[in-house]
């Protein structure tokens, strides 16, 4: 750790808190993970998730972790630096983001889910404050709790951020899938349109009646192995029809609402993969690389002409 000069603290999560710092050396600025937990020994963090995961991943959009250092028995992460996250961004910026930022970070993050989930992970807790943004760059942080899709069930420890759980995790299922990922980026993609939570449930069951108010209570047709998991802890649905999605979401348009509500389908095998996602008619425009806007007005018009 010598070799870095801390700056400031930018976060405090559940497991760790992070640091903007400066490697003396090259001068490079970096993000430094401090976890709060004691390691003893080297093999306990090289077995660690978040070492395990992002070291096999290598994406443009995946935050790269430079090194991993253990000094007195405590462990710190050093990755490439973000300027902030897009909770941050959402609270500070006082209008609302455009169509096409929007279409731009999520079509940046599909790709980086897609290269995840083909490589047998999945990430589990994707949130406003774990996706990290530099200019018009976005990448998928914190794999605390990613986990490989291969690695044996059940899944019953604490997962991810209640106002982004899929239902199938809010009703304890004991084996799922990438899928979860999928309904996460459903609410976040709304909120990045209305700069509000889609299902700020206050707990666990107020989490699945706020699903219920926006989706209609899931039936046979909807979701058959929903009432099955429900049914097999003894949790009855609040009922309730379902809503227009363009009532909570009214800036997003046709396009945008499809999606959202393909992501947020309550069965996860109706939701689509990655990969589906990216050809979604949502990201089916000409999206011109910032150099081409700035070079000239002109060309532009001319090419578009
Ligand atoms: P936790 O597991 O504690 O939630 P995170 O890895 O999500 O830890 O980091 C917590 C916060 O620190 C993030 O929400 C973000 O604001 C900030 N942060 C994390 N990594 C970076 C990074 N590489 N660059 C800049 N800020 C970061
Ligand atoms: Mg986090």
């Amino acid at each position: 750790m010598q070799r870095y000069n801390i700056i400031t603290e930018v976060g405090d999560g559940t497991f760790g808190s992070v640091w903007r710092a400066i490697n003396k050396e090259s001068g490079e600025v970096v993000a430094i993970k401090k976890m709060k937990k004691k390691y003893f020994s080297w093999e306990e963090c090289i077995n660690l998730r978040e070492v395990k995961s992002l070291r096999r991943m290598n994406h443009p959009n995946i935050v790269k972790l430079k090194e991993v250092i253990r000094e007195n028995d405590t462990l710190f992460f050093v990755f490439e630096y973000m300027e902030c996250n897009l909770y941050q961004l959402m609270k500070s910026k006082g209008k609302p983001f455009s169509e096409s930022e929007i279409r731009n970070w999520c079509f940046q993050v599909f790709q980086a889910l897609s290269h995840m989930h083909q490589r047998g992970y999945f990430h589990r807790d994707l949130k406003p404050e774990n996706l990290l943004v530099t200019k018009e760059l976005i990448k998928v942080a914190d794999f605390g709790l990613a986990r490989e899709i291969i690695s044996e069930p059940p899944y019953t420890e604490y997962v991810s951020t209640r106002w982004y759980r899929a239902p199938e995790v809010l009703l304890q299922a004991s084996v799922y899938s990438s899928a979860v990922d999928m309904w996460a980026m459903g609410a976040i993609i709304a909120e990045l349109f209305s700069h509000r939570p889609l299902f700020p449930g206050s707990s666990e069951a107020d989490e699945i009646y706020k699903i219920c108010s926006i989706l209609g209570t899931p039936n046979q047709h909807t979701w058959a192995g929903g009432l099955q998991l429900a049914a097999s802890i003894n949790f009855q649905f609040p009922q309730s029809g379902s809503i227009n999605l363009s009532e909570v979401v009214p800036t997003a348009s046709e396009d945008a609402l499809n999606l959202i509500s393909w992501l947020c389908s309550w069965d996860p095998r109706k939701r689509p993969t990655a990969v589906e996602v990216l050809q979604h008619p949502f990201f089916q425009v000409i999206i011109f690389p910032m150099s081409f806007r700035t070079t000239s007005d002109d060309a532009l018009t001319r090419f578009m002409a």
